[in-house]
């Protein structure tokens, strides 16, 4: 199919889409990578009445590092996140959920904003970037405001960027040296959505304190944040987890995605993802 007909806006500069969508609101879709507007598009599932291009802004593609945060420009490829070594060093987990991302035309092309403003529940970012207490940076006309990424991912393909706003980043704090990750993702092939997945990130404190923090995704709506589960697998802190620790969390993991309304096989694969996830970040794994 051919999209139906739109306008077309080639932006200037991010600042000058923040200032078109803040005219054209809910009617405008901006372009970024294409890789999931496009085909939105061509299938009539989108019908924007302008598309505003930002895909060419250079300058959206840095990363940067500032008071204690990474900051991530929208317009950040997939491909960039896979290959930089500043990522691979300090957010590794991130790295790997970008190996998962699709094939390699679609990661050179796609962008994280484009990922983060599309709230796919079954994409990699959405819950990796729950995990990593990530916060994202939205603009418009109105002003600027950040969400953390918790509270950002609402439904299916639905976020908290409002009509008039747009993805202008998303700042991480960067892991420690000692800091550990797990990512494991079920699917039919290696290139394909997930199933179910599911990052863990553990992050050491002060006095050999651990904090975890477990997300589910392909498995609801929006990503699953297990606090529970994050509960049973820090109780005692120690360097390994108990078989009945991961039982236990795993149980977590089936019981939300019973709660959330996900089918039983949804939540049989959430445990799974769960253990093999913890058994990653225990054996220093870097998956793929
Ligand atoms: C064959 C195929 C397989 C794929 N497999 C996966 C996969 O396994 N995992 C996965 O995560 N993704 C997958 N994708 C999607 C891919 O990752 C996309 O790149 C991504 O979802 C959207 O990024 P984009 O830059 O292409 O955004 P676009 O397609 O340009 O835009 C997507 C949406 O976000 C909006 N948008 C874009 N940028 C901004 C911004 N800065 N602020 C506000 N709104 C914005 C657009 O208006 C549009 O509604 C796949 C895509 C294809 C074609």
């Amino acid at each position: 199919m051919t999209p139906a007909a739109f306008d077309y806006v080639r932006a200037e500069s991010l600042a000058h889409a923040v200032e078109l969508k803040g005219a054209y609101g809910v009617d405008a879709s901006l372009l970024a990578g294409g890789q999931s507007l496009v085909p939105l598009l061509s299938m009539r599932l989108a019908r924007p009445g302008v598309v505003i291009d930002i895909g060419h802004l250079a300058e959206e593609e840095t990363i940067t590092e500032d008071n204690g945060a990474i900051t991530l420009g929208p317009l950040v490829r997939h491909r960039t996140l896979e290959r930089e070594g500043r990522i691979g060093a300090t957010l590794p987990v991130l790295r790997v959920a970008a190996q998962h991302v699709a094939y390699p035309s679609v990661r050179n092309f796609g962008t994280l904003g484009g990922a983060v403003a599309l709230g796919d529940p079954a994409a990699e970012y959405p819950a990796t970037l729950t995990a990593l207490s990530a916060r994202i940076h939205l603009a418009s006309h109105r002003g600027a405001r950040e969400v953390a990424a918790e509270d950002f991912f609402l439904g299916g393909m639905i976020t908290a960027v409002a009509d008039d706003e747009v993805v202008r980043g998303v700042s991480v704090v960067p892991m420690g040296a000692n800091d550990q990750f797990g990512f494991y993702e079920v699917s039919d092939r290696k290139c394909d959505y997930a199933l179910a997945g599911c990052a863990v990130i553990r992050r050491w404190g002060a006095h050999g304190r651990a904090s975890t923090r477990v997300a589910l995704f392909g498995v609801a709506e929006q990503p699953l944040l297990l606090e529970g589960a994050a509960a049973v697998l820090d109780e005692g802190g120690t360097e390994r987890w108990s078989d009945d620790a991961l039982t236990a969390a795993a149980d977590v993991a089936r019981d939300s995605v019973d709660r959330a309304g996900g089918s039983r096989v949804k939540a049989h694969w959430a445990g799974v993802a769960l253990r093999r996830a913890a058994a990653n970040l225990l054996a220093g794994a870097d998956t793929r």
